[in-house]
């Protein structure tokens, strides 16, 4: 309706010109030399503004032809940037799904498009990776180092490659390089931590782990590695106090200590560790000082009031009452040990071991049978790859993650006996 309104005004409005034009007196002369132009005045003006309109369209058809160049450019930026930006797209997604092929199609095209950028030639350089070219990789990582917006990334990627090559020195200079391009960088602990791990620089490791499992477990190296003294000592004391459930923190404290005289302080620390887990490491460490089977019943069971009735405990007392001679104690503890959960192999052996001392050699083999069928006593295995472990490390060897092995039961034999 006010389109309609607005078309109706701008009619009226040029019939009344039209009609004002019309309706004006007198001519108009132009005399250019010799020569004389002359015309009635509605016609002059409606000449003038046919004149004035063709010039404007002769000027904007020039400058058209002058501004051709730069309008294709333009135009071709613009078509090679939605392509780019698509196959940036195409890239990004074929490289979450793990395609390594389209995924360095789709980005040589966003190159090819877009130009060597930070965006395009990280694209380039982990499509590369994914595919296995570390050559063509490095190649692109390095031209990406040296892109002054890029450079951290660039760095970030050769770093990346050095490691897997456990080119740790190659490694440690990338990192330099990448700190001083982005300080701040979150990501720069953890690769500064995996690299201190991987050279076995245990106390820049453990000074870089931020808390819990792994923390302690790469003080108990730092510990070891200290090689003994106050230094030694304080770096225990630091790990068994991070975790005084974990035995070897326990047992490093408690040998540092033993180490400088201080034995009951190490006993101390044992009986700690000893009332929140249990373990048979523990028990070797209290019987150590006994010079015969004897003074060593006598140390474990000064030391076993706390937690007397636990399995650990009580197998503990039977295999140091087997040894003293005390057959019946034995059998006695064992038959408890079985009672509060103990049903690994070691039960077995150890009746083994009674029913031989008392000559019966028939229930020795059913007893050994009987062990060879129970499950595998209690191991150390990775919580990260679940790798099992003949004894504990810092660092699981299997997939390198720091303080990921847990003490903890094992599965059934593998090969088990006929009865
Ligand atoms: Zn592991």
């Amino acid at each position: 309706m006010r389109r309609v309104l607005w078309m109706v005004l701008a009619g009226a409005a040029v019939t009344a010109a039209a009609w004002f034009l019309a309706g004006l007196p007198g001519t108009v002369a132009l005399r250019i030399a010799s020569y004389t132009i002359s015309a009635a005045t509605p016609v002059a003006v409606l000449a003038t503004a046919i004149t004035l309109l063709l010039l404007y369209w002769l000027f904007r058809v020039l400058g058209a032809v002058v501004s051709f160049p730069a309008t294709w450019q333009n135009w071709r930026a613009g078509r090679n940037r939605r392509t780019g930006d698509k196959a940036v797209t195409r890239a990004l997604v074929a490289l979450a799904a793990g395609q390594a092929g389209a995924a360095r199609h789709e980005a040589q095209r966003a190159l090819r498009a877009l130009g060597p950028t930070p965006q395009t030639l990280l694209l380039a350089a982990e499509a590369e990776r994914l595919g296995g070219n570390e050559d063509a990789a490095s190649a692109l990582f390095r031209q990406l180092a040296d892109h002054q917006e890029g450079a951290f990334l660039g760095l970030r990627g050769l770093f990346r490659q050095a490691m897997a090559r456990q080119a740790w020195h190659e490694a440690a200079i990338l990192l330099a390089q990448a700190e001083g391009k982005q300080p701040s960088q979150g990501w720069l602990r953890d690769a500064r931590l995996a690299l201190a791990v991987h050279q076995e620089n245990w106390a820049q490791a453990a000074a870089l782990a931020g808390s819990g499992p792994a923390k302690a477990a790469l003080t108990i190296a730092a510990a070891e590695a200290a090689g003994g003294g106050e230094a030694a000592l304080q770096l225990a004391k630091q790990a068994w106090n991070a975790d005084k459930a974990l035995i070897p923190a326990a047992l490093a404290y408690a040998h540092a200590l033993r180490g400088t005289g201080r034995e009951r302080a190490a006993l101390d620390v044992v009986r700690e560790s000893w009332k929140m887990a249990p373990h048979p490491d523990l028990v070797a460490f209290v019987v150590a000082p006994g010079d015969d089977a004897v003074a060593r019943l006598k140390l474990f069971t000064e030391f076993v009031h706390l937690r007397q009735t636990h399995k650990e405990a009580q197998f503990a007392l039977a295999r140091l009452s087997f040894a003293a001679g005390a057959l019946g104690d034995a059998a006695y503890h064992l038959d408890a040990a079985e009672a509060g959960g103990l049903g690994d192999r070691r039960a077995g052996l150890l009746r083994a071991d009674l029913a031989r001392a008392r000559g019966d050699n028939a229930a020795e083999t059913s007893h050994l049978r009987d062990a060879a069928n129970a499950p595998l006593q209690p191991g150390w295995r990775c919580s990260g790859c679940g790798a099992e472990q003949a004894a504990w490390h810092p660092v699981c060897p299997s997939c390198h993650e720091a303080g990921s092995l847990h003490w903890g039961e094992r599965g059934p034999p593998v090969l088990a006996l006929p009865r």
